[in-house]
Parts: C-alpha cells; structure tokens; sequence
C-alpha cells in the first residue's frame, strides 16, 4: 500500500503534483479536456486544505528541447475555467523564474509549471533535473497514471528527495485495475485488439493465468488466424511470430482459456476509407484484399454471447481500424455489447477509450482508464515505476 492524500498534511505546503495535461491541441486550444478533468478532484482536495500547488506535465514529444508549439499555457487557461480560479503559468519548469512565482503563492494558489519534456533530463531521469524540480517543494504527489509506466525525472527521479505520495487519479486506477486482475468475476472476458500481438505479448501471457475467455480482434486475430493456417492475403499480421502466436494458443488450451478467433471478416480492397467493403468467412479472404475490421456479423454475435454472460470485462485495444468510418462498424458495436453488459467493465484507455467515446457510451463503463500504456503494464502484472517509487504506507 501507498501513501495517499489523505495520509499527509498540506496546509500552507508547497506540494508539487504530477499530473497527466498531455491533451491533444488543435489552432492551440486544448481539444479534450478529459484528462484535465481527472486530475481536478486532487487539485480541489489540496485547494481545500490550503496546499501551495505546483502543477507540473509533459505534452506531447519536444525532443529535450524548447518547442513553442507544446508550452503549456492552453493548458493553464483550459485548467483556470475548469477551476474558476487565478492559474500563473511560468515559462519554465525549474530555475529562478518558477521559484520566484513560488515564493510569491499564498495558500490556496495555483503554479502550472512549464512543459517538463523541454529538459532532456526529464526522459533520462536525471538526478540533477530531478533535484531541481523537488528543490521547488515540500511535498510530492504522483496524480499521473497515464506517465507512471515510465522513469522519469517527472515521475521517479524527485520521489528520490521528497516525501511522496499517490493522487486521487492514481489511486483510483490502482484500485479500478488491481481489484479487477486480483479479485474478479467470473467468467473474467478479456477482448485484445489493436496492431500487433509482438507488443501485447506479456499481457497476453498474463490473462491466460486469470481469464475465462480471450476475445481477440484487429491485427492481433490476423495473426492468431495466419498461425491456424488461414490466408489472410493482404492483411496486416505478424509473418516473424507465428509460432509465438501458436504456442499462445496451446498455452490457453492448457490454462482452460477459450482464445476465440473471428469467423467471419469485414475486408477492404484496399488501405483506404474509401476502399471497396466486403464481409467473408476467415477462410475466404478475396485474392489481393486485406481485414481492416474483425466485426463481422457472425463474429460479433458469438462475441456478444460469450460477453452477456461474463461478469468481468477488460479491453484493450480496437478490432479494426476504427480511424476509418467504413471499417470501424465492429470496434463500435463491440462498445455497446459491452455496455449493454451487466459486467463489471475496464477500459484499457488510449484507442478503446477513443472508441467507447465514438459510440457514446463512455457512462455505462466501470472505469475507463486515463493511460494507455501504463493499463496495459498494469495488465502484464509488471510493476509501474511511477507508482512504485511513491513511500510506502509504513
Ligand atoms: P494498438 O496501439 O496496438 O492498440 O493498435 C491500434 C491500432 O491498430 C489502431 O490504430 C488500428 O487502426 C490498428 N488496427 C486494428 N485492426 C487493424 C487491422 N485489421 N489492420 C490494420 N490495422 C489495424
């Protein structure tokens, strides 16, 4: 167990919290706010008990380096109308210019620090950066799940030289993914779609241990299906792995693990949203076309048979390229089986995230994860670095 909010005392402290504002822009406004609003039940938690907040994030991918593109004031202006409250933003994230404002804060103020990634020294964990960034507080509070799968100096590095501890948002998806994996309802359904089996190798490995059904989709069915024999013709499926993706399906049969593959296929005649459509049986895949949705009908209806009788639901990852409207029919019914459920149901975030809000059903999940990446650590049974490093509860 970690120490959270509630195990320290914030009055008049300069608390330094981590959280996740890499939102998409567009014409430099934020775009989504969602994960600005994760992270405002921490902020109002440490307002309320007269915390000084330094708020601090990485946006995007600056290289170590000053981009202007990728400053954070969009950020501070969405954060100040979500909070109806003053938040001073500084042109950087350590040195003279965010210790001034800081010397400046009462209680109850508000510091949005500069974009953390312009320092090389965020990505390589630096001591040195590290240091400089909790030379700027008393305290320091992880609220950051979608970063906590990565050592950085952000993240890791300045739990090395202040007292730390866990935010409402990563306790929250601590408890929503570890109840789910430790404890779950069975029949325990997990629905892997998404690219490529190579990088969900160790969650697949994982599930097979603790799961009834294992619903796969999108690039990953290609591959399970090519490793049955099947032509997949065009399709994307990994040639290099096809013997890991068989001894997969062995070690589920082993484990009593139903790995169910599709029957049937929406196909296109080309990469495009503009292809020619067609559904086929897994054994008919016109010469020369590939799978871009593994939705077809008499898929769906046997993964809707076996999901309205599960009482756990995990999902990761789309079963098609769901990008494309023609193509992204299965990835959107999937979403409302799922919420049509009675299941609990955990949403691996990133493009699952992305698919449940296309089908508007974001408020019938259980949990809907705010990392990507980081859910889908959690779902190896690996250790996140971000959550690992905070003190522990005695
Ligand atoms: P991942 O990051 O592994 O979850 O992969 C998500 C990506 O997989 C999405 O961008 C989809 O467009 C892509 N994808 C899903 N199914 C297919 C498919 N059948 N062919 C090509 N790409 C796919």
């Amino acid at each position: 167990m970690k120490k959270t909010l509630k195990d320290m005392d914030f009055k008049g402290k300069k608390t330094l919290v981590r959280v996740d504002f890499n939102v998409p822009l567009e014409d430099g406004q934020v775009k989504d706010a969602t994960r600005i609003q994760a992270a405002l039940p921490t902020i109002k938690f440490l307002l309320d008990e007269e915390a000084r907040i330094i708020l601090m994030s990485h946006l995007g991918r600056p290289k170590g380096q000053v981009d202007e593109s990728l400053r954070l004031d969009p950020v501070a202006e969405k954060l100040a109308d979500e909070l109806q409250k003053e938040v001073v933003k500084v042109d950087d994230c350590i040195g003279e210019e965010p210790q001034k404002a800081i010397e400046q804060m009462e209680n109850g103020n508000l510091v949005l620090l500069e974009n953390t990634r312009f320092y090389a020294g965020e990505k390589a964990n630096d001591a040195d950066f590290s240091c400089q960034l909790a030379e700027l507080a008393d305290i320091y509070v992880n609220d950051a799940f979608g970063a906590a799968h990565r050592a950085h100096a952000s993240t890791v590095g300045v739990t090395d030289y202040l007292p730390s501890v866990a935010g409402f948002l990563l306790q929250r998806e601590i408890n929503a993914l570890g109840k789910t994996l430790e404890n779950p309802g069975h029949p325990f359904v997990s629905i892997i779609g998404g690219a490529k089996v190579s990088d969900k190798m160790g969650v697949i490995k994982n599930l097979i241990k603790k799961v009834d059904y294992i619903l796969t989709g999108g690039g990953i069915a290609n591959t399970f299906l090519a490793a049955q024999g099947y032509n997949m013709q065009k399709s994307l499926f990994e040639e290099d792995i096809l013997n890991e993706a068989k001894e997969l399906i062995e070690e589920a049969e082993k484990n009593n693990v139903e790995l169910v593959l599709p029957d049937d296929l929406v196909i296109a005649s080309e990469f495009s949203d503009d292809a020619e459509r067609d559904v086929v049986k897994i054994d008919n895949i016109t010469e020369g076309w590939q799978a871009l949705d593994s939705g077809g009908p008499e898929t769906l209806a046997k993964y809707k048979e076996i999901l309205q009788k599960a009482k756990t639901i995990t999902w990761n990852g789309p079963i098609g390229v769901f990008e494309f409207n023609k193509f992204a029919g299965g990835t959107i019914e999937l979403a409302k089986i799922i919420a049509e459920s009675n299941a609990r149901s955990i949403i691996g975030g990133g493009e699952s995230a992305a698919a449940i809000k296309k089908a508007g059903v974001e408020n019938k999940m259980t949990h809907i994860s705010t990392g990507g990446g980081a859910s889908l650590m959690f779902m190896e049974g690996k250790p996140l670095p971000g959550i690992e490093a905070l003190d522990d509860l005695n």
